[in-house]
């Protein structure tokens, strides 16, 4: 298997995976697909000196096969705040609703107002333990090129790579890479390995079927938006995870709970110990929205100040 450490690791022949530990907040992976004469990108990452430490080391590579094409997983920043660095002639794909979702989320401003910001001796701790590595100097946001709705194939240099969106899961408009010629699949955040999901869709269900499909794709390598690269038995971990709040969330609401006292009282049984545990109080708030859908809305923010009180009250720190 291959190790987890910072850095290009060849997955599979011509199959490069970019790992970036610890895989926690903003601790992003992603990959590069070499064809005859051309290579296709999966992500960039979360600020540009990292995006540009990536692109440096994939130069052994591109500088005879070119990247030619790429794909943003999804629209957290750390997956694609890096991609003015691709060339102008770089066609980026992602899902029409991933698109929707890059115009309408967070910006790198907005992150680092926050970083920067006095929100507290709990948010602001947390805050800057999450998002205070990274340099959100002169990001300008470039949009996908290419919109597909379901799924494309990409011919890159000969070989066949799948682009399917599997959200709504962690968003609403996930995708994979999936390389069926040697059995890799790129997950994206579908995959938190060693770490705790997040869901920022109402999506608990379809992102327990995303799982489903993941598995019938029957990959051998499996490259997660985070944490070490993995196989099928990472999704089943992921999708174990995912079960488990889902059967938590339903005896709360059963129990007439409100979202917040089902994360308070939430046992994460088997997972407690997985980092970033407080996580669970985003996918619960979530799983009720889907579920009640007059749960009040709550602002991104805000949710991060639920999360910094959850695990001050379970972890005695909120950093
Ligand atoms: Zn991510």
């Amino acid at each position: 298997m291959t190790g987890y450490t910072r850095g290009l690791h060849e997955v599979a022949d011509r199959v490069w995976a970019w790992l970036l530990p610890d895989g926690g907040w903003g601790w992003s992976n992603a990959g590069l697909i070499g064809g005859d004469g051309e290579s296709f990108l999966v992500d960039t990452l979360f600020d540009l000196p990292l995006t540009a430490e990536m692109l440096d080391a994939m130069r052994v590579i591109t500088a005879t096969s070119p990247v030619r094409g790429a794909l943003n997983t999804h629209a957290n920043g750390d997956h694609c705040f890096g991609n003015q660095l691709l060339g102008a002639d770089v066609a980026i794909h992602a899902t029409s609703e991933t698109v929707h979702e890059m115009r309408h989320g967070s910006t790198p401003e907005r992150l680092r107002s926050l970083v920067e910001a006095d929100l507290g001796p709990i948010l602001s701790p947390f805050l800057r333990d999450c998002f205070g590595p990274f340099d959100f100097e002169g990001i300008a946001m470039r949009g996908p090129d290419v919109t597909f709705e379901t799924r494309v194939s990409v011919d890159v240099g000969g070989r066949r790579v799948e682009l399917l969106r599997l959200g709504p899961a962690h968003t609403s408009g996930d995708a994979i890479a999936h390389v069926p010629d040697c059995g890799v699949l790129f997950a994206g955040d579908l995959l938190f390995i060693g770490r705790t999901p997040i869901m920022w869709a109402d999506s608990l269900d379809d992102w327990i079927e995303a799982c489903d499909r993941m598995i019938r794709l029957e990959p051998e390598i499996v490259v997660p938006g985070h944490g070490p690269v993995s196989d099928v038995d990472g999704i089943l971990s992921a999708r174990a995870y995912l079960a488990h709040v889902k059967s938590e969330v339903e005896k709360s609401l059963h129990a007439g709970h409100s979202w917040r006292e089902a994360a308070d009282r939430m046992d994460l049984g088997p997972f407690a110990t997985l980092p970033q545990a407080e996580r669970v109080v985003v996918t619960t708030y979530h799983a009720y929205r889907r579920a009640r859908p007059e749960t009040p809305q709550v602002e991104s923010i805000d949710l991060f100040g639920s999360m910094a009180e959850w695990k001050l009250r379970r972890c005695g720190t909120p950093s």
